[in-house]
């Protein structure tokens, strides 16, 4: 403030806080004779809450009806915070995971690189500290009570090579027993699987054209080194979305070896910076979970019941994904010669039937009429195999 001429303006405006915007702006050139006061009569602390006119949006709705009595959770399983190379700490990861409609994530920080919070980073932290591999999920814990968040615990096994490239341990009790076996990659996933942890292969179009190959992004085939991880029983999931990537060779992969499809964002930066506030277009990964619980999304996880969605495309296995198209769209027969379709549900749907395809926005009712003979309709943007579409028998 330039003196205390200007002191005084500003002091008046405030101090009228309660009077709509105009007759502010129109007081804004009058002289104000003395400091006015606010409803409390106090001059010294005036509360600017009324002119403050921009609250935050409510969190995202996601609406998914259950699925053969499963709860559809929405969650991402691969996050990054200040306690590695992310740039927000856990606390901001469960205020965004709130404000985006999520009901679970994990925070993943690498175990071997941490050039923030750490004994050797940018900001130092002491031994205890340092040698906590499970400090991200304490500090989130309480706030994602608070906000009746799910947390599941996590940590990235990070090697600089490819193979085996990375893995998200997830579920285990204790993260410190897998940092510390950090000198041999093997260890540590035998460290993990002794805890019951869920293993999950990050990104695996990382590296890809040294991994033998690069198709659309990821490599061609497993290395033998995954192949080695695979027959261990040490790998029970892909992503086949992670943050802007998107492998869809892994659909394929998941259905030849049973294994759970993933999208996660893999966010280092502020979701804000990476994808902006509630992009339904960021990867999250549905979850067919017996209870909105950690214990149900860790069951859920080794049964393979997940889909992946990113980007308006949805990637799922059977039973689950046709599973999941029954539960969220009503059929039924319109007048002669026609189907109604009615998508109960926030996913996305492109439909085609006959040759003629059409979105299917929630709860808008959709008729369609029938070329004769057409027994079947594809679902454009539903994937339950490589170039293979979900396709839904209509029998109304
Ligand atoms: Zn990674
Ligand atoms: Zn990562």
């Amino acid at each position: 403030m330039s003196n205390r001429r200007e002191f005084l303006k500003y002091a008046a405006l405030f101090g009228t806080a309660a009077t709509t915007l105009s007759s502010v702006s129109s007081s804004f050139g009058d002289e104000p004779e003395k400091i006015p006061a606010n409803s409390n009569g106090n001059t010294y602390t005036v509360n600017m809450n009324p002119i403050m006119r921009t609250p935050p949006p409510p969190p995202r709705t996601i609406t998914i009806p259950d699925v053969d009595g499963f709860k559809v959770l929405k969650g991402d399983f691969h996050i990054h915070t200040l306690f590695s190379d992310g740039q927000v700490m856990p606390r901001d990861r469960v205020i965004e995971a709130v404000d985006n409609g999520l009901d679970v994530i994990a925070i993943t920080d690498h175990i071997e690189y941490r050039p923030f919070f750490s004994k050797a980073g940018r900001w130092k932290l002491n031994d205890e500290q340092a040698n906590n591999f499970n400090l991200w999920y304490e500090i989130a814990k309480s706030e994602a009570d608070q906000r009746k968040l799910l947390l599941v615990r996590g940590a990235e096994i990070t090697k600089s090579t490819m193979p085996p490239g990375h893995f998200n341990a997830l579920f285990a009790n204790d993260n410190n027993p897998i940092a510390a076996a950090v000198d041999d990659w093997r260890t540590m996933l035998k460290v993990s699987i002794d805890q019951g942890a869920f293993l999950l292969w990050n990104h695996p179009g990382w590296q890809a054209p040294k991994s033998g190959g690069i198709e659309q992004g990821a490599p061609l085939r497993f290395t033998d080194a995954h192949e080695e991880i695979y027959k261990l029983e040490q790998m029970h999931g892909i992503e086949i979305f992670n943050y802007k990537e998107h492998y869809p060779v892994v659909s394929d992969w998941c259905n030849e070896r049973n294994l759970a499809l993933f999208a996660n964002s893999d966010i280092h930066p502020s979701e804000l910076e990476a994808y902006g506030i509630q992009n339904p277009l960021r990867p999250i990964t549905l979850v067919l979970a017996k209870e909105r619980t950690v214990e149900s999304v860790k069951e859920a996880f080794f049964a393979k019941r997940t889909i992946a969605w990113a980007a308006n495309i949805l990637w799922g296995r059977d039973p689950w994904l046709p599973a999941l198209f029954k539960a969220s769209v009503n059929i039924k027969a319109g007048t002669p010669g026609t189907f109604e379709l009615t998508n109960t549900s926030s996913l996305p749907i492109s439909v085609t039937i006959g040759g003629t395809i059409f979105d299917l926005p929630k709860n808008i009712k959709r008729q369609v009429y029938r070329a004769e003979g057409v027994q079947t309709l594809t679902v454009t943007n539903w994937m339950i195999g490589m170039n293979k579409p979900l396709e839904i028998p209509v029998n109304v």
